[in-house]
């Protein structure tokens, strides 16, 4: 069966804007889109701020009624307790953020976050009733010795392990080499392993969750080079870090329909 994925941009701001600038440039990111008539419906457009900019961000989606959903860029495998310095699933879900970023390569590599790490934040996500980003991607080390998608592809099978099959998940494929190194993949890069993830999907969740889930290249995504990506059959979208940032540059990409 044929289902219609809705084609999904999501901003990654990793350690940047505080509440104030996030408050300015949400508002200027809803007027532009708003300006270019984007629809909504049809590109589904997300941002990630850092924790403590959620409550303003949830605070100015909810009174302007703005059509952007938003999520954190990680959370707690634990839901409360003696965890200095985490944050719940259950915090995020009162902020009603929708989305949650897991296992971004910054995170695996900078905190050491394991498969298990991953596999165990997925479920945290889950159990709050927030959709799991779960970020998968090859370093140019793996990509040399294993190919592009043996890293990729056995990252997401662990973080699957467990997960139930109408589960709502988004996957994100992000070649360590291509992040914020301006050296995006090829889309028949991205083509090549976000169609293996989807068989991994299918493996672990069945077909109907294979059809229906998302999965997004990102590494060096621009307004210049989105529409390549678009274009592939298996790519539903982008993770943007660095262009995320340029309201102009991150409108631009959002206008790219599938
Ligand atoms: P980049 O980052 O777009 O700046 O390469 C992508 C990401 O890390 O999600």
């Amino acid at each position: 069966a044929t289902v219609k994925r809705t084609p999904f941009i999501a901003g990654n701001w990793k350690m940047n804007l505080d509440h104030l600038q996030a408050i300015a440039f949400v508002q200027k990111l809803a007027w532009s889109l708003q300006d270019a008539k984007h629809d909504f419906d049809s590109v589904e457009v997300a941002v990630f701020p850092p924790f403590t900019d959620l409550r303003s961000v949830q605070t100015l989606v909810s009174a302007d009624k703005l059509p952007l959903a938003y999520g954190a860029q990680d959370v707690s495998a634990q839901d409360s307790g003696a965890y200095t310095g985490e944050i719940s699933g259950a915090f995020l879900s009162q902020l009603d953020c929708r989305y949650v970023i897991i296992g971004h390569s910054e995170r695996r590599t900078l905190h050491a976050e394991t498969d298990e790490v991953v596999r165990a934040k997925t479920a945290a996500a889950l159990k709050h009733g927030i959709v799991p980003v779960i970020c998968v991607g090859e370093t140019a080390e793996d990509l040399e010795k294993h190919g592009s998608s043996a890293v990729p592809v056995a990252q997401l099978r662990a973080a699957l392990e467990g997960v139930s099959a109408d589960a709502e998940i988004v996957v994100a494929y992000e070649p360590v080499w291509a992040i914020g190194s301006g050296q995006a993949a090829t889309p028949d890069q991205a083509e090549a392993v976000a169609a293996a993830l989807r068989g991994v999907i299918a493996e672990a969740l069945g077909d109907d969750a294979a059809a229906r889930t998302r999965i997004l290249y990102g590494g060096s995504v621009k307004s210049g080079n989105i529409a390549g990506f678009m274009r592939e059959p298996n790519v539903d979208g982008a993770l943007v870090g660095g262009a995320s940032l340029d309201v102009t540059e991150f409108s631009n990409i959002a206008r790219y329909q599938k």
